[in-house]
């Protein structure tokens, strides 16, 4: 029941630096798995890669059993919409929208049903009903990444990829975010985390550990 296969990832940028050497992985549906290691070591590469927003250079990434490694741009993205969430370290949000719109144009515009009332759904359950009409220059770091979340989840992924979610957080703001996570994981979400920050150790399942482009270690 892997719901991410990854295997002999290689990646090489345009300019000669090899990101990654060899990363093979198996990621069970369920799982909330660490991605930890320095900075520099590969891991927003390699979740890039498994979100198909770029492509290997050599390997094959598995996601749902479908290829992503072998999909032509088009349908990658059409996949990355309908099965991977994104959460990034810096939230991306629209300076012009409230909360509220953020989440609800994604959905609109992916054609979920009813979008402001399931954006509005969200935000609640994350613990945003005061916040919906702020805009995110009006909301703490930690509003806007849980905004950023429901923003995810509003077109239902299988998988979340995180990269660095707390990495512009305060302790109290990121505590409250990786709890949220694993309220997901405990709903039967999939996520696979990048960070180099050990105090996130705890709350993972399992760690994979990248240095230099390759696993290093592989908890079970
Ligand atoms: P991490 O997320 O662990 O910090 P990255 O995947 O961002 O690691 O980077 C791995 C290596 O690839 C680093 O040496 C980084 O400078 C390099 N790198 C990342 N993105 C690019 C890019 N678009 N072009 C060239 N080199 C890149
Ligand atoms: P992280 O802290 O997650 O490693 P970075 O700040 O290294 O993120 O990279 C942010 C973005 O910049 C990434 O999407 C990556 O593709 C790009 N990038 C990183 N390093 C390089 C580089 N040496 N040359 C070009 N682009 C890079």
């Amino acid at each position: 029941s892997e719901i991410i296969l990854i295997e002999n990832l290689h990646k090489k940028y345009p300019n000669g630096t090899y990101a990654l050497r060899g990363v093979s992985l198996k990621i069970k549906k369920g799982e909330m798995v660490g991605l930890m290691g320095p900075s520099g070591s590969g891991k927003s590469t390699l979740l890039h890669i498994i979100a198909g927003l770029d492509l290997p250079t050599e390997g094959r990434v598995w996601v749902m059993g479908r290829e992503v490694s072998s999909m032509k741009e088009d349908e990658r993205a059409d996949f990355r919409k309908r099965h991977v969430g994104f959460i990034f370290q810096f939230f991306y949000l629209l300076e012009d929208f409230t909360a509220l719109e953020n989440v609800a144009l994604i959905g609109q515009l992916a054609g979920v049903p009813d979008p402001v009332r399931k954006a509005e759904k969200l935000l609640e359950r994350l613990g945003l009903s005061h916040r919906l009409h702020h805009r995110p220059s009006e909301l703490s770091g930690g509003e806007q990444q849980r905004t950023a979340i429901a923003r995810a989840l509003i077109l239902q992924p299988d998988v979340l990829l995180a990269d660095e979610p707390t990495g512009n957080l305060g302790i109290e703001e990121g505590r409250k975010v990786m709890e949220l996570l694993v309220n997901l994981k405990e709903e039967g979400m999939t996520l696979l985390v990048a960070t180099h920050n050990v105090d996130l150790i705890p709350y993972f399942d399992r760690i994979v550990r990248l240095r230099d482009g390759r696993v290093v270690e592989e908890g079970g």
